[in-house]
């Protein structure tokens, strides 16, 4: 890790005028709560952690450093998963959760307006008091942000079926790094004039603007819900049935899949009973949402699946959230065994299977002694490949799953993005020419390269 460089206390006063002093935190002890990620593989360092709560303070900061050469990484929940949040080069950690005001719902336009640092439970339940919905949907939504879930183009539980962040952003607010406010936030459904900076800025990670409000398109709230549990004797069938559930099931929300190494582990990590009382290789949790009870129509999908060995469904909402934390508990249990390598990747569906299949065999040829986990959103094709049994900056694992995806013709991220983890490897996802041109985005946006130098350009 390193000692922390001193920060020239000049800095400080400046950035203590901004947003008064006690928003500049630099006891050691306090700082270091934002300066190692959620899975603990990114430890850095940093002298301070500014904390604005406003988005001319946000704009005034970014001046203040921008003018004096000092480096900052962008920080909302820090539930990120690729160390892209962390500062793990000494550099001032500039934390958005101050950014914490949320707007009424707008019942016209179906949309409403939060600030940055507003968890995605708060946007999920606003949404719900208004009568609507808000579907992006993630196991970390109590802590992770709407500015790190727009940085990020967060995915989730629900993406099959409404897309990511970037489908439900109709408009945003964002500090670029010498301090201009960029104000876009109508929510404007048509609304072609010129570049759509929104969509630039989500998925960009911190890299090329800090992001203090968006504008988020809503959906229709279902009353009805229900969640069933399939158990696979092979990888292939639970991979084919769920190809067969998304041709057939119009309400389906979330298509997850896992496997009885991974629900082994939930289980004794949480002391859960296990939902059948016999083991199958792999696992489907499935979710149909609708105006009118959709059990019916999922029990026939189900029923004309083939290779579907036992079954659990469940419409109370109390058992439903049991089944769920089958799916949702394998992150925590599985960095309970160790610090895990994540890779966050998705394949053409139809290659899903075999590289299932094969990751297991690749990792294990690359360090016999890892152990892999496998689980994700198979309706997208993306699998979270975890491994534990590594040093977190042994990279050969890493080098032998994202070679292998893109032998696949497959993505080296999905939805967590590339952060610090992968930039290393985007060159598989994306041809040079596509590297330069985001190159030449960022250094027109960043020239003094002040925003989260450590994230996605190699
Ligand atoms: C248990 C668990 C489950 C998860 N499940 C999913 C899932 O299903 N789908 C999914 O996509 N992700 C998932 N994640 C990853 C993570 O929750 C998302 O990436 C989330 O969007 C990060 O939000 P955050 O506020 O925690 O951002 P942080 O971790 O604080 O930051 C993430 C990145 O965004 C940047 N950033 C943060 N805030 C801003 C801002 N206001 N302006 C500009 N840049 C900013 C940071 O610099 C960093 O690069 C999961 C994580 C955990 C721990």
């Amino acid at each position: 890790m390193g000692s922390v460089r001193p920060i020239d206390p000049a800095v400080v006063r400046d950035l203590a005028d901004v947003v008064g002093p006690r928003q500049v935190v630099t006891d050691p002890a306090l700082v270091a709560g934002y300066t190692t990620d959620w899975t603990g593989r990114f430890a850095g360092r940093s002298p301070a952690v500014v904390r604005p709560a406003r988005t001319e303070e946000v704009a005034a900061v970014l001046a203040v450093c921008n003018r004096r050469g000092v480096r900052v990484v962008p920080q909302g929940g820090n539930t990120g998963l690729v160390g892209g949040g962390v500062p793990l080069e000494g550099e001032i950690v500039l934390s958005l959760r101050r950014l914490s005001e949320i707007g009424e719902v707008d019942h016209a336009a179906a949309q409403l307006i939060a600030g940055a640092g507003v968890p995605i439970a708060a946007v999920q339940a606003a949404a719900v008091r208004g009568g609507l919905a808000y579907p992006v949907d993630l196991a970390a939504r109590d802590s992770a942000t709407v500015g790190g879930s727009v940085a990020t183009n967060a995915g989730g539980l629900h993406f099959l079926r409404y897309g990511g962040t970037r489908e439900r952003l109709v408009g945003i607010e964002a500090v670029t790094a010498d301090g201009r406010v960029l104000r876009h936030l109508g929510g404007l459904l048509k609304d072609n004039t010129g570049y759509d900076l929104a969509r630039l800025f989500c998925g960009s990670e911190g890299t090329l603007g800090v992001v203090t409000e968006a504008a988020l398109a809503l959906s229709p709230r279902f009353d009805h819900r229900v969640t069933a549990l399939l158990a696979f004797g092979s990888v292939s069938g639970a991979t084919e049935a769920a190809a067969a559930l998304k041709r057939t099931v119009d309400s389906l929300e979330a298509l997850e899949v896992f496997f009885d190494d991974g629900l082994r582990l939930v289980c004794e990590a949480f002391a859960l009973r296990p939902p059948f009382d016999e083991e199958f290789s792999g696992y489907l949790l499935v979710e149909a949402a609708d105006r009118a009870d959709p059990s019916d129509t999922l029990s026939e999908a189900i029923d004309s699946l083939e290779g579907v060995m036992a079954v659990a469904v469940a419409s109370a909402a109390s058992r439903r959230r049991e089944l769920w934390r089958y799916r949702e508990d394998h992150t925590a249990a599985i960095n309970g065994v160790g610090v895990p390598h994540k890779l966050d990747v998705t394949v053409p569906l139809g290659r899903l299977s075999a590289f299932l299949d094969e990751v297991r065999v690749r990792v294990h040829a690359t360090a016999p002694e890892a152990q892999t986990w496998l689980f994700g959103h198979a309706g997208d094709g993306n699998v979270h490949v975890n491994v534990t049994g590594v040093a977190p900056d042994d990279d050969a694992v890493d080098d032998a799953v994202l070679e292998l995806v893109a032998h696949h013709g497959g993505s080296i991220s999905a939805e967590h993005g590339i952060g610090s983890a992968k930039k290393r490897w985007l060159h598989l996802s994306r041809s040079p020419e596509e590297i330069a041109v985001m190159r030449a985005i960022k250094d027109a946006l960043d020239p003094n390269g002040i925003l989260n130098p450590n994230a996605v350009l190699p």
